[in-house]
This record gives structure tokens, C-alpha cells and sequence, in this order.
């Protein structure tokens, strides 16, 4: 299937919620569009404009690397298919492959349990054992993005896996993707405070959660107005989710900015 008036519209309300582009929602192809599209690295300047909006669709829809190729086959509309479900529905399509169902735990963080209990059996004593990460990009504090966060404290017991998933953004995006897309915007790791709207200790008290661009993605905000909900993180929460941890907003729909090294 080549573009159809359904991806270009689909295409226009991405630019726009990326503050990329201003003009009409028609499903038809501007000048604005194709300006944008040409921003994608794997973009040759030479390639039609149909072929250069199919690229940014490959883009919004997860694709990366050699798969941006500007043409319509069975890759791209698997992934296209699988962006316009988690629009429609506001999560990933429930995969038919038992492989890909088992949850992914390469690290074996425990499961949160019903009290603090499970976690300090773990993890020790909120506090406790906590070491500095040198982020392998520039954080900056989301409350005051001109200072920058030098280190981030976790526990040691995520320190390597939490390097490893900033690594790895890091390749995938690009230091222009990081901070066009605010996954430079650092919330905060350690905190010994309790859970927000509960009575329990939150994540953070241990240094195993981290929250990323609080602005856009707050507390009580589902996919429908958080931005990391929108397909362009895909790849972002894959990086945390090969390594086990758990995003509130995927699994739970309320706090996006959210990550944290348990099982619900
Ligand atoms: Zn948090």
C-alpha cells in the first residue's frame, strides 16, 4: 500500500505535536512536510516527495536504520499497522508470538510486592548503597534546564543496566534526536519521599526510578496527552524494557515521565 490520505493526516498530527509543523490537517502533502522529512539522516535529497513522506512514516512508526528506505512493503506496513493500533488503542497490538509475550527480565529486578518489605529485601534499606552514574549524555534538570545534572545517584544494583539503556538511546537517537525529543530533561532519580497519591515509599527512595521531562508527561496524564506516549518513543522505552524496567505510562497509562528497575 502506498501513502493514502490516512498516513499523510496521521504524518501532519505527529509534525504537529512536535511543534514542526503549522499548516493544515488535509491529508494532502505540503512544502512544510517535506522539510521536515528531509531531517531524517537516512533522507537523500534526490528521492520524490511521496518517497521522502513514506520515510517519516517509517520513522513515526518505530523503524530505524536501513528499514528508513523511503518504500512501501511488508515491513513498513506491519509497523504502520502497529502505530495506528497503539494510536486508536494507546498501546502496543498484543503480539500473536508466545516469544515476544514472555515479559523481558534479563536482570531479574524483583517484584515490587505488596509492601516495602519486597524491596528492602532486595535493595536493602532506602538509601542505602546508593553510587554516581556519569550519564553518557548531557542531563539537564527538568525544573532547571541551564543547570546540568553531573552525575545521577542510583543504587548500585541498576547503576551498569541504567548505563547500558542511556548508551543505547544515545546510539539510536543522536544527541539532536535527545534533545529535540526533551529525553535530556531528567526528573530526578534518588528521592527518599512516599509515593505520590499513596502510602507507600516510592521507587525513588531506593534510587532504582527515574522521570524524564515531568512537564510533558505528568502524574495523572494518560497517552492522550502525554508525550511519551507518542510513537516516536518507541524506541526509547524498548531501551529500558530490553532491561527489564517498567514504565508506569506502558503498563499503567498515569505517570509517563516514570521508569523504575521492578515488577509490578
Ligand atoms: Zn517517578
Amino acid at each position: 500500500m502506498p501513502l493514502t490520505s490516512e498516513s499523510i493526516l496521521l504524518a501532519q498530527s505527529a509534525m504537529r505535536r512536535a511543534h514542526q509543523y503549522n499548516g493544515p490537517q488535509d491529508g494532502l502533502i505540503h512544502d512544510e512536510m517535506i522539510a521536515v522529512a528531509v531531517n531524517i539522516a537516512a533522507v537523500k535529497r534526490s528521492w520524490p516527495r511521496e518517497r521522502k513522506m513514506v520515510a517519516y512514516v517509517q520513522q513515526i512508526s518505530g523503524l530505524r536504520g536501513d528499514a528508513i528506505d523511503g518504500l512501501w512493503g511488508d515491513e513498513t506496513q506491519r509497523a504502520y499497522d502497529a502505530l495506528v493500533h497503539r494510536r486508536l488503542f494507546g498501546s502496543a497490538e498484543p503480539s500473536w508470538r508466545p516469544e515476544d509475550r514472555s515479559e523481558r527480565n534479563p536482570n531479574n529486578w524483583p517484584s515490587q510486592g505488596s509492601t516495602d518489605a519486597a524491596l528492602t529485601a532486595y535493595y536493602g534499606a532506602p538509601g542505602t548503597r546508593l553510587v554516581p552514574l556519569t550519564p553518557p549524555y548531557p542531563h539537564y534538570l527538568a525544573w532547571a534546564p541551564d543547570q546540568q545534572a553531573r552525575t545521577i545517584r542510583c543504587h548500585a544494583l541498576v547503576r551498569d543496566s541504567l548505563e547500558r539503556v542511556l548508551t543505547k538511546v544515545l546510539r539510536i537517537y543522536g544527541p539532536h534526536e535527545i534533545s529535540r525529543l526533551r529525553l535530556d530533561q531528567f526528573g530526578g532519580c534518588y528521592n527518599d519521599r512516599p509515593m505520590r497519591g499513596g502510602t507507600r515509599r516510592s521507587t525513588h527512595s531506593w534510587g532504582i526510578a527515574l522521570d524524564y521531562d515531568p512537564t510533558n508527561n505528568q502524574l495523572r496524564w494518560g497517552a492522550d496527552r502525554a508525550s511519551f506516549a507518542h510513537p516516536e518513543y518507541t524506541a526509547w522505552w524498548d531501551c529500558w524494557e530490553e532491561e527489564g524496567w517498567l514504565s508506569l505510562g506502558r503498563t499503567r497509562n498515569f505517570d509517563w515521565m516514570h521508569v523504575q528497575a521492578t515488577r509490578i
